[in-house]
């Protein structure tokens, strides 16, 4: 029923005197091969995890570039995607960014597109992306595999914080990429094991608990995401709701910082705290972290499994 969680850090050699496929934690444990076959089925590649979605960008990224390339970043995406980026700067690394909904600029050696970008909740051109020579990511963290296989639109990788919807509780830090090449795969399996950039065996648990409900959490907090933003948008208070139409992450404007930090601090079934995809519904004004890059009023939803009403009431007293 439910998969063993086995914590060794060794495995003894066989009758030989030969590894056998476990033998030193840090070059793989049977937990996280299980998780990585399923997540890896769901998505239709070769998955890894690491561990954190911050820990897989970066350990794509240091196996795939060399000093002085450039990587062409959506705007608009996770804030810390280019913080960790930013920290790779004096390592050689570039980066510029451009509008995904377009095609990629010329002369970088890596696309990064975000389905949907958090907090703008922009959708990628996907076509646009893959007909660029250089190879494709797509973090699809929002959308998880539910919504949308980057890997059968042509991308190369497939990458996840796994800590948000895929594991789902609120419980767990876990990144994962999901190669569509397995010669590529297991490039970055050596590199991963070389530089010690590895998941344990318990967040790898996790998520492998996590995926049994996966689908249904993810199309109920899409629902409930519809709802509030058909709902937000009517609203007097609310000057902008972006949500893409998929997923349970949306965003919204209210007039100013000030009335932002008001609504976030008066929401008592939604909870005032950072990051998404888990059960419990999160609101937070995004100015706190990103300062000017994002409106002053931003406000970010992510939808749990409570009551919808019960969702939209708290929404309604809040704005008012
Ligand atoms: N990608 C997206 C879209 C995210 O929202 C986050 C975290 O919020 C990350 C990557 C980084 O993941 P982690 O927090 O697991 O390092």
């Amino acid at each position: 029923m439910s998969e063993p969680l086995d914590r060794s850090s060794l495995w003894p050699y066989d009758e030989r005197g030969e590894p056998g496929e476990f033998y030193y934690q840090r070059y793989g444990h049977p937990t996280g091969v299980a998780a990585e076959a399923a997540l890896g089925e769901l998505d239709g590649g070769t998955a890894l995890l690491f561990p954190s979605g911050a820990g897989a960008t970066a350990a794509l990224v240091l196996s795939l570039l060399e000093p002085g390339d450039t990587i062409a970043l959506a705007e608009g995406g996770y804030y810390g995607t280019g913080v960790t980026f930013a920290a790779l700067t004096s390592w050689g690394l570039r980066v510029v960014e451009f509008d995904q909904t377009g095609p990629p600029p010329h002369g970088v050696q890596l696309v990064w597109l975000e389905a949907p970008s958090n907090p703008f909740l922009t959708m990628p051109d996907l076509e646009a992306a893959v007909a660029h020579p250089a190879p494709v990511v797509v973090d699809a963290t929002v959308a998880t595999p539910v919504h949308l296989r980057p890997l059968e639109h042509g991308a190369d990788f497939a990458l996840h914080s796994a800590s948000k919807c895929l594991a789902g509780h609120d419980d767990v830090v876990l990144g994962a990429v999901v190669c569509r090449d397995s010669a590529v795969a297991e490039k970055l399996r050596t590199f991963r094991g070389r530089t010690g950039i590895v998941a344990a065996p318990d967040p790898a648990w996790l998520l492998l608990r996590g995926l049994k409900t996966l689908d249904l959490r993810v199309r109920r907090q899409t629902d409930t995401a519809a709802l509030l933003a058909e709902r937000l948008r009517a609203h007097p208070a609310v000057e902008t709701v972006r949500y893409p139409g998929l997923g349970g992450l949306l965003s919204f404007d209210v007039s100013d910082r000030e009335t932002a930090r008001k609504v976030e601090t008066s929401t008592s079934v939604i909870v005032n705290a950072t990051s998404l995809g888990g059960v419990t519904s999160l609101i937070e004004s995004r100015a706190r972290w990103e300062g000017d890059r994002v409106p002053p009023g931003l406000l970010r939803l992510s939808a749990g499994l409570e009551d919808p009403e019960a969702l939209w009431s708290d929404l309604e007293q809040a704005l008012g």
